[in-house]
Parts: structure tokens; C-alpha cells; sequence
């Protein structure tokens, strides 16, 4: 790949709902790219978790839309993996817990908490050279993205990855309950006025059902190699 890698430092936008493995296969092409790679669903969820901590009332859009104004996060890439400071303190586990998941889809949902992280994510990919992934990075972070991406999977095989995931991680829940969520949050992601989950016209179609990784990934690399060779 690297004979063929795009001179030009490209911007990629990988959107989907979640479980579809974004995050795995942003990572993987960040790597092959020696790009950094920015989660920006880890960033609602640190302002779902702050409001949380905060005590801050459901509906109170005003106050959460000034939190995720005033906080800080950095992505810093460690020995174990990358991690999320939020504030200078390390989130990276505690914004995964089911109840930070459940609060970052109407958390997401607020503009001013929008507008906010979109700034903060334009600011970090201003400079080219970047995976991003979401869910509105090729419509409205970088509507101008060199690459952009649609992965999707079917829902029941996206509940089985994200089960798998949270057994892992020592959480007792059931396909079904996952099902349910995902439903929820894949309806008010979709359906909500601000920046609602959509795809691109000018996006890669990818369904990562009867794909590997790899294939995902190769198929991304692909486009970014088409690129470099137009660049020429
Ligand atoms: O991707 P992940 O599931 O971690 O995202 C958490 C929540 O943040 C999602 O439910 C989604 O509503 C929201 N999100 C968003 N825009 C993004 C990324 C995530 O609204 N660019």
C-alpha cells in the first residue's frame, strides 16, 4: 500500500449507525494510513457523562449546551490504545457504561451541544491527514471529505456485536434489550432536525454483514488509493 499511499493528507468520514464496526475499521485505516483517528461519538458521550456528574436535569438544554462549551477533551494515543481526557481526566472506560450510552443520543440531539463538538471536531481535522468517524462527518463536519463512508450492518447482527462487546466487559444484558435500545436511539439519530444520520450521495456504501474487516477496510484503502493515482 505504501507505494500507493495518497500524497495529498486526506480527510476520511466514516458515518453509520452504531454497532456497525466503524470504530474497528477507522482505526485499522488510520493505521495503515499513519493517521490520527477520532471518535466523535466517544465526544458526545464524555458531554452525556459530564451531565451526568453535574447533576444537570433532562430538558435543561441551556445548561448542557454550556458544559459542552466549556469542557475540554483531547484524544492522546498511549501504549493502551487511544484515550479520551475530558477536562485532563482519563473517560476512556466511563463513558461506556449503558447509562452514558442511553443519555448521549438526546444529549447528541441538543444544537448547542452540536454546534459546540462540531467546532471542536473542525478544529481538530482542520489540518488534513484524519479518520473521523460519526454519524454527520461527511454531511456537515467536513461535508468537503476527501473519503466518505457509509457502513451499516443489519440491526440483529449489530445488537450481537455490541452484547458481545459488553459481556466482555462484564455487563449482564440480553440481545433483546440491546434490540430495543438500538431501535430507540437508531430512530431519534435519524429523525432529529439537527444533523440527523443520513447518507451522502458522494458516500461509499459499505453493509459489513457478509464482510471482514479486512474487506471493509481494504475497500476504504481502495478509494484512497484511486485518489492518489488521480492526484498524479
Ligand atoms: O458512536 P457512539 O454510539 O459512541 O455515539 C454515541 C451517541 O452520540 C450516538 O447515540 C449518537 O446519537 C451520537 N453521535 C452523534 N453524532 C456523531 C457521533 C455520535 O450524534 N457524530
Amino acid at each position: 500500500m505504501s507505494g500507493r499511499l495518497p500524497i495529498r493528507r486526506l480527510i476520511i468520514a466514516i458515518d453509520g449507525p452504531s454497532g456497525a464496526g466503524k470504530s474497528t475499521v477507522a482505526k485499522r485505516v488510520a493505521e495503515a494510513l499513519g493517521y490520527p483517528y477520532i471518535d466523535t461519538g466517544a465526544m458526545y458521550r464524555a458531554v452525556a457523562l459530564a451531565v451526568i456528574e453535574k447533576g444537570i436535569e433532562a430538558g435543561d438544554d441551556l445548561e448542557m449546551t454550556r458544559l459542552s462549551e466549556s469542557v475540554e477533551m483531547e484524544f492522546q494515543l498511549t501504549d493502551r490504545g487511544q484515550r479520551l481526557l475530558l477536562n485532563g481526566r482519563d473517560v476512556t472506560e466511563a463513558i461506556r457504561t449503558p447509562e452514558v450510552t442511553r443519555l448521549s443520543s438526546p444529549v447528541s440531539a441538543i444544537p448547542g451541544v452540536r454546534r459546540s463538538l462540531v467546532a471542536k471536531q473542525q478544529r481538530m481535522g482542520a489540518g488534513g491527514g484524519v479518520v473521523m468517524e460519526g454519524r454527520d462527518i461527511g454531511s456537515v463536519v467536513f461535508p468537503n471529505a476527501d473519503v466518505k463512508v457509509f457502513l451499516t450492518a443489519s440491526p440483529l447482527e449489530r445488537a450481537r456485536r455490541r452484547w458481545n462487546q459488553l459481556t466482555r466487559d462484564g455487563y449482564q444484558v440480553t440481545v433483546e434489550q440491546i434490540l430495543k435500545d438500538q431501535a430507540e436511539r437508531d430512530e431519534r439519530d435519524s429523525t432529529r432536525p439537527d444533523s440527523p444520520l443520513r447518507q451522502m450521495p458522494d458516500a461509499l456504501f459499505i453493509d459489513s454483514d457478509r464482510l471482514s474487516v479486512d474487506g471493509v477496510v481494504k475497500l476504504i484503502l481502495d478509494r484512497c488509493a484511486e485518489l492518489a493515482s488521480l492526484s498524479r
